[in-house]
C-alpha cells in the first residue's frame, strides 16, 4: 500500500522571523505532500482500515461525511487506488454537489444523501446493521476514520518526529490522529480544535490513550474563527502572511487555525526559548477551493 504515497513526508523549518526568535526551533512536518487527494493524516487513518477490509475479504468500503469532508474524498480516492468500491453517506441533502462531493463521485464513490437528523444515527448499531444489509455488507469506517484502525495508522506519524523535538502540535477534529500519536511518542502534544467549544474532544481522546500518558496533551479551542469551516478576514490574511514567510500553504479549516493559535501562544510566552516545536501539517488543502480567490497560493 506504500505505493499509494506520491511523496514521502518531510520536515520544513519555519524561519526565525515568524516567531521573533522566541523558540529554539519551530518546524512543520509536511504530511500534506504525501498525496494530492489522500492527503495528510487521512492517508494514515485509512491505511490500516484498508488492510483490515481486505483481510475480511470485503470489496467495498462505506463511510460517512459532510459535503466538505476531507475524510470522504480521501476514502473515495484510496478505495479507487486499492480497487475497492466505495459508498459515501452524506450528511444533508445537497441539490447541487459541492466540489468535494463532485470529486468523490469522480473517484467512483457512490453517494447517498441523508437528512441531518437521520445522519445522527451514524453510530447506532441497529441502524448500521440495516445500512450494511442494504449495501451488501461493506467494510464500515465511522465518520472521520475514528476507529481503532484509524488510531493505529495515525500512530505511524509519531516515528516521523525526530527525538530532539520537545513539543508536537496537531490539529484535532475527532482526535483520532492525536490519540494515535500520543500512544506512540513520549513528547507532549498540543491539540488545536477548529470548532467552537472544541476542547470537549480532550475527554473523547482520553479513553483511547492506551499508555500511561493520559495527561501528556492539552486541547485548545480558542482559534475557531466563528466555528467549524468558518473563516474571517484575519484568518485569510494570516494564511497569506504565513505563505509569504514560509512558502507553506495552510488549509483554512484546520492547519491555518492551529498555526494562528501557535503564533499567539508563542507571543504569549507559553513556550520557552529552548523549546523545539514540531507542527504537523495534516493536509486538507482541497478544502481551500471556496476561498481560492482570496489566497496568494
Ligand atoms: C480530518 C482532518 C483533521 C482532523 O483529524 P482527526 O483525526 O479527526 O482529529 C485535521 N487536519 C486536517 C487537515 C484534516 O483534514
Amino acid at each position: 500500500m506504500g505505493t499509494t504515497l506520491k511523496q514521502q513526508p518531510y520536515i520544513q523549518q519555519i524561519p526565525q522571523e515568524w516567531h521573533d526568535g522566541k523558540l529554539a526551533e519551530i518546524a512543520m512536518l509536511r504530511l500534506d505532500v504525501v498525496h494530492p487527494v489522500i492527503s495528510g493524516n487521512k492517508y494514515y487513518k485509512l491505511k490500516e482500515n484498508i488492510t483490515r477490509c481486505k483481510e475480511l475479504g470485503k470489496d467495498a468500503i462505506l463511510t460517512f461525511g459532510g459535503g466538505y469532508s476531507n475524510h470522504l474524498i480521501a476514502t473515495a480516492a484510496m478505495a479507487q487506488v486499492e480497487g475497492l468500491r466505495s459508498i459515501g453517506i452524506v450528511r444533508g441533502i445537497y441539490e447541487e454537489l459541492t466540489p468535494t462531493l463532485a470529486e468523490c463521485t469522480s473517484h467512483g464513490m457512490e453517494l447517498r444523501h441523508i437528512s441531518i437528523s437521520d445522519y445522527k444515527q451514524k453510530n447506532d448499531k441497529e441502524w448500521l446493521k440495516q445500512l450494511s444489509a442494504k449495501y451488501d455488507h461493506p467494510y464500515i469506517i465511522p465518520e472521520g476514520g475514528a476507529n481503532e484502525e484509524g488510531r493505529a495508522g495515525a500512530g505511524d506519524i509519531a516515528p516521523l518526529v525526530p527525538g530532539h523535538y520537545t513539543h508536537i502540535a496537531v490539529s484535532a477534529g475527532t482526535g483520532t490522529t492525536l490519540a494515535g500519536i500520543i500512544n506512540n511518542t513520549n513528547v507532549p502534544v498540543y491539540g488545536f480544535a477548529p470548532m467552537k467549544k472544541g476542547s470537549y474532544i480532550a475527554d473523547d481522546i482520553r479513553q483511547f490513550i492506551t499508555t500511561g500518558r493520559r495527561d501528556a496533551y492539552s486541547v485548545y479551542d480558542e482559534w475557531h474563527c466563528g466555528g467549524f469551516g468558518k473563516y474571517n478576514r484575519e484568518l485569510i490574511d494570516f494564511m497569506n502572511d504565513f505563505y509569504q514567510v514560509t512558502g507553506i500553504p495552510l488549509d483554512m479549516v484546520y492547519t491555518a487555525k492551529m498555526m494562528m493559535g501557535i503564533k499567539q501562544l508563542v507571543q504569549g510566552h507559553v513556550f520557552s526559548s529552548t523549546d523545539r516545536l514540531l507542527c504537523i501539517h495534516t493536509g486538507g488543502l482541497q478544502g481551500n477551493s471556496s476561498v481560492k480567490g482570496q489566497l496568494i497560493y
